[in-house]
């Protein structure tokens, strides 16, 4: 991938201008610029033309291309498809609620942690985002819909993670004043557990919120469903979300999938307290969503309602997350796996 300025912090592009010979404040009018989305050097009508000519033959501008945009007639929630400039696609979602305008991004293209419930994983890991493609998920979703988007979640496609430095230079860019100057308490990362990188994260000190894919109350459920838990046993796991609180002073969320007659008795939950004592937490209950190449179906709304009451007895809060744009492929990375079978049908379709 070629240099690319919507990648730099403030300060960096600062730096490539001052090389080219131009004065400090250049760098706010270009940052500022690219940041609002600009699709090229043209339009930054405070720059001179010859400054407007350098740049694009040095730092083209990649905008992302919509493939598909599917919203929901449930309840406003929407689905973009992107094609990014090497022609990989990921997907990202605008779910409408009370707090704000709230957008799911994708960290990679594809991942390789192999979670049995997920379809975002079927395919593999094919590469990793560059800052500004998660940066542009949330200024085109912005632009596209015209709704002003004050809430971000890192829990599309990918294990954010497991690309530590691209999404932590993501995280600053989209927290600058001079860009869309997004609150870092108003973002989420969730990840599915690896311990190393958690614990990098926690020196950074963010005011994020964590989540945690836990999934299940022991190792012998987790290791059926999660690979990663045999990198990372959920004892290890579970120190370092302590570790995690103690540098921060963050509350950890917990994902938890509800799957039928795996991780969702009581005895389940009662273990979950035991082993959750004095960390608080708070737990998001997600019925799982079928994704069709696996047999692992959701809970029913009853088993769920009955572990969530068992977790609130045990003093741990918990929330049964809304479904929203359940008409719409909404949930991780089944969009992008319909688009891909889709395109692959075709292809062998046009050979026969
Ligand atoms: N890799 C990160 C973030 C991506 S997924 C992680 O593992 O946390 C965001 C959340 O959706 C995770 O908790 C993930 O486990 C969950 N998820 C994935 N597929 C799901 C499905 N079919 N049904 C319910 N939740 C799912």
């Amino acid at each position: 991938m070629t240099e690319n300025l919507k990648s730099m912090t403030q300060q960096e592009i600062g730096a490539v201008l001052k090389e080219m010979g131009q004065p400090a404040f250049r760098a706010k009018q270009v940052f500022t610029w690219l940041h609002k989305g600009a699709g090229s050097y043209e339009e930054m009508t405070n720059l001179p033309q010859s400054l407007r000519v350098q740049l694009s033959e040095k730092y083209p501008i990649c905008v992302p291309q919509v493939v598909r945009r599917q919203e929901s007639q449930r309840d406003g929630t929407i689905k973009y498809l992107w094609k990014l400039s090497d022609g990989n696609c990921v997907e990202t979602v605008l779910m409408r609620y009370h707090y704000g305008n709230t957008v799911c991004i994708s960290s990679e293209v594809g991942c390789r942690m192999g979670c049995a419930f997920c379809a975002s994983t079927l395919g593999g890991l094919v590469r990793r985002l560059e800052p500004c493609e998660m940066l542009d998920q949330v200024l085109f979703t912005q632009i596209d819909s015209g709704l002003p988007i004050s809430h971000i979640v890192l829990m599309g496609i990918g294990e954010p993670l497991d690309n530590f430095d691209n999404v932590m230079r993501f995280l600053e860019l989209v927290n600058s004043p001079d860009g869309m100057n997004i609150s870092m308490r108003h973002i989420s990362l969730s990840t599915c557990g690896l311990v190393p990188k958690i614990d990098e994260l926690a020196k950074r000190k963010l005011q994020l919120t964590l989540s945690v894919s836990l999934h299940a109350p022991n190792d012998a459920v987790r290791d059926t469903i999660m690979p990663v838990n045999k990198a990372y046993p959920s004892e290890e796991l579970l120190a370092a979300c302590r570790r995690y609180y103690a540098a921060t002073s963050r509350r950890i969320s917990f994902e938890y999938a509800m799957i039928k007659g795996v991780n969702d008795s009581e005895e389940n939950a009662r273990e979950l307290i035991r082993r959750l004592k004095g960390l608080p937490a708070h737990f998001n209950l997600i019925p799982l969503n079928h994704v069709e190449e696996s047999p692992l179906e959701p809970s029913s709304r009853a088993a769920v309602a009955r572990f969530q009451k068992c977790l609130e007895d045990g003093g741990i809060t918990a929330t049964v997350r809304r479904t929203l744009g359940g008409d719409i492929d909404a949930s991780c990375g089944q969009l992008r796996r319909k688009y891909t079978k889709e395109k692959s049908a075709a292809r062998s379709g046009n050979s026969e």
